[in-house]
């Protein structure tokens, strides 16, 4: 019986509108693979009856185990003897470069061992021997090559010597594969190559990209941006945040806390600072980033939201307890500490027996501010052009002031050398304190002297 009030409307075939896949492999946009690989036999053992199968399966002459000779080895010594022109050895070759098929994507299993390499080893073979020391691919020179260039080196069988046909089959980010066929019908070769190595289905120059991006601080939108401005095959932003996320960070984080303990010493001088999200008192997160000075290694970072304070301002005191807090637990004994001139930082340390310094730059920062200012005025004018050289004093007192035993006296100096800054600009270099009572300094050349009524 046909139901009535009930529209059904007709299905629209699947070919009707243009069906959108989502990307397979690593960089998105990517042509798909031209072929699908092999299931990847897992151990030498597995490649050895992979390779044995297929052998009898052609039944190719001299792999007989009825020769008493492993079947392996009948197939490298049939590829050196023979020349490439006779019909069995059209059988010999295609023996071994099935076995290469079949080991291509597989890496070596050195505990077996029975595993004989091939004589003519894969690139595969050869840039897994060079993978295995990480400092290998970072050091070794890299070029940049055009693709014409390139594919001209494959335009000749690695074989015979005929013509062969090239293709790229494969780009992934800066990696490029190409494959070239030999033409000769009695030899069929394939090679396969790559531009760079690879490491667990990963191109190591993508990753190594990744990482010198990362660590040289460069944007990468912009890095990136200028590559493909020349044309230069490079992945996209998608990836290099991923390869952040997954491989860099974890490996930074891994190598740091590995190696900030043998810099760990019963007693040491640092120095600290926050960094922010944003400036100012709107601040949601800030890092917290503690220096050895003596190595100028960090040795600590501690992440600070402003929730876990009553105020932006606040976070600063509060990295700074934590860090004391967990270098305590490491058996770490501050001497001295540098910081910025937050005040409350400043009245923290007072109470603790932590040597507080000032950074030297915080202190230029404020004085030049306000001579700016002063210089604003007109009759104050020639402050400006004494600004630099005021800033250059600054630096001066803290590299030249020695630390003694008497931290007091040490301060005292620092403040007469200060002071005496003002009397330069004047004109006057004897100075009416004990500590500091004279410029040290010889002659100098006239110069545009600051008249006194003008201070
Ligand atoms: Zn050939
Ligand atoms: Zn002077």
């Amino acid at each position: 019986m046909q139901k009535t009030g009930v529209v059904v409307k007709p299905r629209l075939k699947t070919d009707a509108y243009p069906t959108i896949k989502a990307p397979v492999s690593e960089e998105e946009g990517l042509p798909p693979q031209p072929k699908k690989r092999k299931v990847r036999p897992r151990t030498a053992a597995c490649r050895r009856r992979e390779v044995e199968r297929i052998l009898i399966e052609e039944e190719l002459p001299g792999t007989s185990s009825a020769q008493g000779q492993c079947p392996q080895s009948a197939v490298y010594s049939s590829s050196e003897e023979t020349g490439g022109s006779s019909s069995n050895e059209d059988g010999d070759k295609r023996g071994i470069h099935l076995y290469k098929e079949a080991d291509s994507d597989s890496d070596h299993d050195d505990a077996d061992p029975n595993y004989i390499p091939h004589e003519g080893s894969s690139d595969e073979e050869s840039l897994t021997d060079n993978i295995e020391s990480g400092e290998t691919v970072r050091g070794q020179r890299k070029y940049i090559v055009g693709q014409d260039e390139l594919l001209s080196l494959f335009d000749r069988c690695r074989e015979c010597g005929s013509q062969a046909e090239k293709k790229i089959i494969r780009e992934c980010g800066t990696a490029v594969e190409v494959m070239a066929t030999c033409t000769n019908r009695a030899c069929r070769h394939v090679f396969e190559w790559s531009n760079q190595p690879k490491s667990a289905n990963m191109f190591l120059f993508n990753i190594l990209l990744s990482a010198a991006i990362l660590v040289s601080g460069c944007c990468i939108t912009k890095f990136l941006r200028a590559l493909r401005f020349i044309n230069i095959a490079v992945f996209s932003d998608r990836t290099f945040f991923y390869h952040q996320k997954w491989y860099l960070l974890p490996a930074t984080s891994c190598i740091f806390a590995a190696q900030r303990e043998k810099h760990f010493k019963s007693e040491m001088n640092v120095s600290c600072d926050m960094r922010c999200d944003s400036p100012g008192f709107t601040a949601k997160f800030g890092t917290y980033t503690t220096i050895d000075t003596d190595t100028q290694k960090v040795i600590h970072v501690e992440v600070v939201q402003k929730d876990e304070c009553p105020n932006s301002p606040a976070m600063e005191l509060e990295g700074l307890k934590r860090t004391l807090s967990v270098l305590q637990g490491y058996g770490v004994t501050i001497k001295r500490l540098v910081s910025d001139r937050h005040s409350s930082i400043a009245a923290f340390l007072k109470s603790t027996t932590i040597i507080h310094y000032f950074d030297a730059w915080h202190i230029a920062k404020g004085i030049k501010k306000k001579c700016i200012k002063a210089s604003n005025n007109k009759e104050c004018d020639k402050i400006g052009k004494w600004i630099p050289s005021i800033i250059r004093m600054v630096y001066w007192i803290g590299n030249t002031t020695q630390e003694t035993e008497d931290l007091e006296a040490d301060g005292e100096l620092r403040k007469q050398k200060f002071q005496s800054i003002y009397n330069h600009i004047r004109g006057i270099h004897n100075h009416e304190t004990t500590l500091y009572p004279k410029c040290l300094h010889g002659e100098l050349e006239p110069r545009d002297y600051i008249q006194p009524s003008k201070l």
